[in-house]
């Protein structure tokens, strides 16, 4: 089935009509509500966000022989009526409200059937604060969610705002952002100074476990190459007394041709 990454895919679910110009703290909420499905692979894209008042006249014009708003002829009698919500009647015409649709992980093959998927969708959004057009008794508007606060529209028509939740963002692994990503390679890289301080310190300590008696012997059998000077307490076998023999016996071979 496959997905977009989570970024990609939150500018494929905004890029239609007025969906990312609704208000900024709606917009944070309807982010949060497509990222928390694209988790669950439930796939939505908005198909409406803020609608001007001129935007709803055209809509209310739909399937009414005559409106006139400001002026304006907006009746469109030919298509069929969608909205009883003349301007300023509606949450769209205030940045609160937004529809979405149930889609593909690719924000493709959109799907019109209110099923599962979208009925989950709907049960996030409302956890993040929304109201669902499809909870409505009276006339079901499925691909509606509106931010109102308990408001009702003509509170909001005078003027008040409502209070908007803070959620917390989900983080995803592999989804590193940039500045993330640079953060954690600074952690790694401090941390990799730390272990290397920390190992040349152990090596030195190792050093200094030469017993005083043989540390003159140590530093010249060190110096001629016939340790590599690790582990000064440690065993010594036969084959790796075999070994410094022959280096012994090399070293004495050349020193003695000066
Ligand atoms: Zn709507």
């Amino acid at each position: 089935m496959g997905k977009l990454p989570i970024e990609q895919y939150i500018l494929e679910a905004f890029k239609r009509n007025k969906c990312k110009q609704v208000h900024q703290e709606v917009y944070k909420l309807a982010e949060e509500l497509v990222r928390r499905c694209w988790k669950e692979d439930v796939f939505i894209v908005f198909t409406d966000g803020l609608r001007t008042f001129e935007d709803q006249a055209v809509i209310y014009g739909k399937g009414r022989s005559s409106y006139v708003y400001k002026g304006k002829e907006y009746g469109n009698p030919k298509v069929k009526k969608v909205s009883n919500a003349k301007p300023g009647n509606s949450f769209h015409n205030f940045g609160l409200a937004l529809d979405f649709v149930t889609c593909d992980g690719y924000g493709k093959n959109i799907d019109w059937n209110v099923g599962p998927k979208w009925r989950r969708a709907a049960v996030i959004a409302k956890e993040l604060g929304f109201t669902w057009g499809g909870d409505w008794a009276s006339f079901k508007d499925y691909p509606h969610i509106q931010y109102d606060g308990g408001l009702t529209i003509s509170q909001i028509q005078a003027g008040k705002m409502p209070t908007f939740k803070r959620v917390s963002s989900i983080i995803y692994k592999g989804d590193l952002t940039v500045s993330q990503y640079n953060e954690l390679k600074k952690l790694i890289e401090e941390q990799q100074k730390e272990i290397n301080k920390l190992k040349a310190e152990k090596a030195d300590a190792k050093g200094d476990n030469v017993a005083s008696s043989h540390q003159d012997a140590w530093k010249w059998a060190k110096e001629k190459g016939l340790f590599d000077g690790s582990n000064p307490a440690g065993a010594f076998t036969r084959q790796q007394a075999a070994t410094v023999f022959q280096r012994f016996n090399n070293l004495k071979c050349c020193l003695g041709q000066d």
